[in-house]
């Protein structure tokens, strides 16, 4: 062994002892962790792919938690940190101070955003964002002289975060075990039902639809509707055709806010710059996060439209509602590079491009293999299922977590994507890689998933 190489086996060793001990970490089952340690301690990344301490190289198929959006090792996003830390790293945003990049980032963001919202309140992630926008729709009503309208509906299978408001909308049952605190009056809704949301009553499923909570709960009580464009976490879902504008229709006509939950969507990840212009939908409130920086700092914010701004700022007292870190100038300065390169280099061109590459790679593997069904992609927003019977739609024996197996055998081979559950199962394997792959790079993944699932299927077929 090179002294080199011992080097970093013992760093290794060394960073997984105190990981085991020191670190509690999110998502992640404890009790394997403190007995096996971390599954990989990154080091460092380079457009798609990342580094362990060993120097082995990954591909970063999901973009890390979907956000990565400009791959790894961006140097003007460092320059552009670097430049803002070393000039002014901090500033508060409360009692009426600002700095430059908060205000920039707000107008450019203004002008990019669908419709007409044209203001931001900042936060630090999606999961504040999301609970921001609870609070400003319920605040607005109160000031509307409506404050009886609290309640929120989200749909099945949404994910909104983790902080109590955002995670009581995550209509994920796992999130709800984990802690039993949830606020009262946030609903989940049947998703994703076109028809009934257009008020088909004679559809069966119409009982737990939007439309149907509304009516019994009272619009005169519902502050607001949030929905991600396309569902993330909770399989990546993309809506049917209709259903945004359905949803859009049906709050404009009980007047309910309709927030579009963009964190994963904004910046470009589903081939447009914001989720809702793949549909005819400007919603009133609408969160940010992830891709705003491509993860490179810690940003997120609600934008609003011009019409409830209006009512906002009409208020004369403290708006008690912000974080220390809410128009962070460095967070703040990022972003702003961040989205010029966005505009610059054509990155969601090169989404929709690729979009088109993954696709054909789909076609590539349902023809090859029996168990792949309902692939779908928009922008590089995408998955497919595992089925022991596609055709009959028969999942796989509950013993067998099809693409848990699929995910470990493409780590094995150096490609990182993610196993998500269907309600027939861990079936779901979701791919996002960053927004800036190429075609050889997409060939690469396609390959190494279509080796991985050989082998899956050799031994559970
Ligand atoms: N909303 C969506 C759609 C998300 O995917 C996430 C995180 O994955 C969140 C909200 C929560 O964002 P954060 O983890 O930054 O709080």
């Amino acid at each position: 062994m090179t002294d080199q190489l011992s080097f970093k086996n013992s760093k290794q060793s060394e960073l997984e002892e105190l990981d085991k001990k020191h670190y509690l970490h999110p998502t992640t089952i404890p009790k394997t962790h403190v007995n096996q340690g971390p599954k990989l301690t990154f080091s460092e990344g380079e457009g798609i792919y990342v580094k362990d301490l060993n120097g082995e190289k990954y591909i970063d198929g999901l973009s890390m938690l979907w956000n990565v959006n400009l791959g790894h090792g961006q140097q003007e996003l460092a320059e552009a940190a670097k430049e803002q830390m070393s000039k002014l790293a901090f500033s508060s945003s409360f009692a009426g101070y600002s700095n430059e990049p908060a205000v920039r980032l707000a107008e450019k963001l203004a002008s990019m955003a669908p419709g007409d919202l044209n203001s931001i309140f900042y936060t630090s992630g999606g999961s504040e964002a999301n609970d921001t926008a609870f609070k400003l729709s319920r605040f607005y009503w109160t000031l509307k002289g409506k404050p009886e309208k609290t309640k929120i509906i989200g749909i099945k299978q949404a994910y909104h975060g983790v902080t109590i408001a955002a995670q009581t909308a995550t209509s994920i049952p796992l999130f709800h075990e984990f802690s039993g605190s949830k606020i009262s009056e946030v609903f989940h809704a049947n998703s994703h039902l076109t028809n009934c949301e257009r008020g088909d009553k004679s559809d069966p499923n119409y009982e737990g639809c939007i439309r149907d909570i509304v009516e019994k709960e009272g619009a005169d009580t519902i502050a607001a509707v949030i929905i991600e464009p396309v569902q993330g976490s909770g399989g990546v879902h993309v809506p049917p055709e209709g259903y945004l504008e359905a949803v859009r229709d049906l709050c404009d006509e009980y007047g309910i806010l309709f927030i579009a939950d963009e964190v994963i969507c904004g910046f470009g990840r589903t081939g447009t710059m914001f989720g809702v212009e793949n549909w005819d939908v400007v919603p009133d409130l609408m969160s940010v996060a992830k891709g705003i920086s491509s993860g490179y700092s810690q940003l997120g914010g609600v934008l609003i439209k011009e019409s409830i701004r209006d009512v906002l700022v009409r208020y004369d007292q403290v708006l008690a509602h912000g974080f220390t870190y809410s128009g962070h100038p460095t967070a703040c300065a990022v972003a702003l590079k961040n989205i010029e390169i966005l505009e610059r280099d054509q990155i969601v061109a090169n989404t929709k491009n690729m979009e088109h590459e993954l696709k054909a790679g789909f076609e590539y593997l349902k023809a090859k293999h029996p168990t792949v069904t309902k692939t779908r992609a928009l922008g590089l927003l995408a998955g497919f299922e595992l089925y022991a019977d596609r055709d009959k739609g028969i999942p796989f024996d509950s013993s067998i977590h099809p693409s848990a197996e699929v995910v470990e055998e493409c780590f094995k081979r150096k490609l990182i994507l993610r196993a998500l559950s269907s309600n027939v199962g861990r079936n779901i394997v979701a791919i996002a890689p960053p927004l800036i792959i190429n075609k050889q790079q997409m060939d690469d993944m396609i390959n190494i998933i279509d080796d991985s699932i050989t082998v899956f299927e050799k031994k559970f077929c």
